[in-house]
């Protein structure tokens, strides 16, 4: 793998950065504070191209490659893991499955939308008595003449009170465990479905997290995604490609604690001389620098794997698990090195480890992530 980026990468990575200097930073503590994007992040997150990234253009997408989709799930992010988390999950989780399962008619009909933020998707797996164990998923698509009838609770829904879509994950037999689950595209606005806001998040404040309730939703047979019973594959494969998301927004994180922490310590004095000098100081500096590269790294070997269609799920696991941990450690890094004023929230570092800090749980939690590496080492399950 060449890790230099060509000129194209470099443009794409400079328009994010640009893009993020200009719509993101300067409102990211204003959002966090009122636990609300400003919706209109979505038209311009589309307009930029940044929704369809990774979308064939025949269907309105950039038809990027990895790298590029890592580049500017980094930049976004450095700025804001709220805002990175919205094309994440509507690009990476939704429109990105819509390419690889969908029916040519499913395609046409969402793709160009999602694309272009005129629609914005959210991935309806979790339920309430179903996190890591999510193939035991309870929600029932009941067979009604053309249509299901769907009912069930899904749980932490990211962009679940904005989006026009849920891939939404039913049993559609009784077969138990993940062998009876299906998935479907559903628009939000269906007779059934009711949507709560969840408030009082750690971090990721300004994300519209929610509730959705389906009570006899009738959705088409034609919307389901994939085969009958082949849901929680459709499941798994939008996760793997989704970890390698998440762990390029965490390497953002890490990126933006240290770059806070150098800038801090070079200006702040104590005991008549910049911290920076202390070797204390710079220990944790460094210990967040090598976090940045390994993290990033780990991240674009699994770009790198999806773009030369090579096996990448384990490396994607791997990639996940180092880069939200090594997130985690980098802002609470950079805490120490604020003192007092990292836990006031003027300050950027206090948000970080907020928003860091739900990385090792969603997508699958650190010990999910260490499972799947272990069963790809031994051979052996333990789910
Ligand atoms: C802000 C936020 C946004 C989210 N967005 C979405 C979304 O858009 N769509 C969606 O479908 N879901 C979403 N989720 C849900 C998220 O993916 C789940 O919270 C996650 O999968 C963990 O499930 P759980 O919370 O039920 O924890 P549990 O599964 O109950 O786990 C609790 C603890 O037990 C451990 N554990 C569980 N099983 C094992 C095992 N076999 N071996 C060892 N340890 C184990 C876990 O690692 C964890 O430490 C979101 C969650 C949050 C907080």
């Amino acid at each position: 793998m060449n890790l230099e980026l060509s000129e194209e990468q470099e443009a794409v990575r400079r328009l994010a950065e640009d893009f993020v200097a200009r719509e993101v930073t300067p409102h990211a503590v204003a959002w966090d504070r009122a636990e609300e994007v400003d919706r209109a992040i979505v038209k311009k997150l589309g307009s930029v191209g940044f929704l369809g990234l990774t979308v064939p253009e025949e269907y309105g997408g950039s038809g990027g490659d990895h790298l590029a989709y890592c580049l500017v799930t980094e930049e976004l992010g450095r700025g804001d893991s709220s805002v990175r988390g919205i094309v994440s999950v509507s690009l990476g989780l939704v429109a990105k499955t819509v390419a690889t399962w969908g029916s040519e008619e499913q395609k046409r009909e969402w793709l160009p939308r999602l694309a272009s933020g005129e629609a914005l998707g959210c991935f309806g797996l979790t339920e309430p008595g179903t996190g890591s164990d999510a193939g035991n998923l309870a929600t029932r698509a009941v067979r009604d003449g053309d249509d299901y009838l769907v009912s069930g609770t899904k749980m932490f829904i990211t962009n679940g009170t904005w989006a026009e879509v849920v891939l939404l994950f039913a049993r559609t037999d009784d077969t138990p465990g993940h062998r009876g689950v299906s998935a479907f595209l559903v628009p939000t606005d269906s007779p059934g479905m009711t949507r709560r806001a969840i408030h009082g998040k750690l971090g990721l404040r300004g994300q519209a997290t929610a509730e959705l309730v389906l009570e006899d939703v009738r959705v088409p047979a034609a919307a389901m995604l994939g085969p009958e019973g082949k849901g929680f594959t459709v499941a798994m494969s939008a996760l793997a490609k989704g970890r390698m998301s998440v762990a390029a927004g965490c390497v953002g994180i890490a990126q933006a604690a240290l770059d806070a922490a150098v800038r801090y310590a070079g200006e702040r004095e104590q005991f008549g001389k910049p911290i920076a000098s202390y070797q204390l100081v710079q220990e944790l500096i460094s210990d967040i620098a090598v976090d940045v590269d390994a993290a990033r790294l780990l991240t674009w070997r699994v770009a790198d794997l999806i773009d030369r269609g090579q096996d990448f799920a384990t490396a994607a696991s791997k990639a996940k698990l180092y880069a939200s941990e090594a997130a985690v450690r980098a802002a609470n890094n950079a805490l120490q090195v604020f003192g007092g004023y990292g836990y006031i929230d003027e300050y950027p570092v206090g948000k970080l480890l907020r928003d860091a800090r739900v990385m090792t749980l969603y997508e699958g939690t650190s010990q999910i992530q260490k499972l799947i590496i272990g069963r790809a080492l031994t051979g052996v399950s333990a789910f």
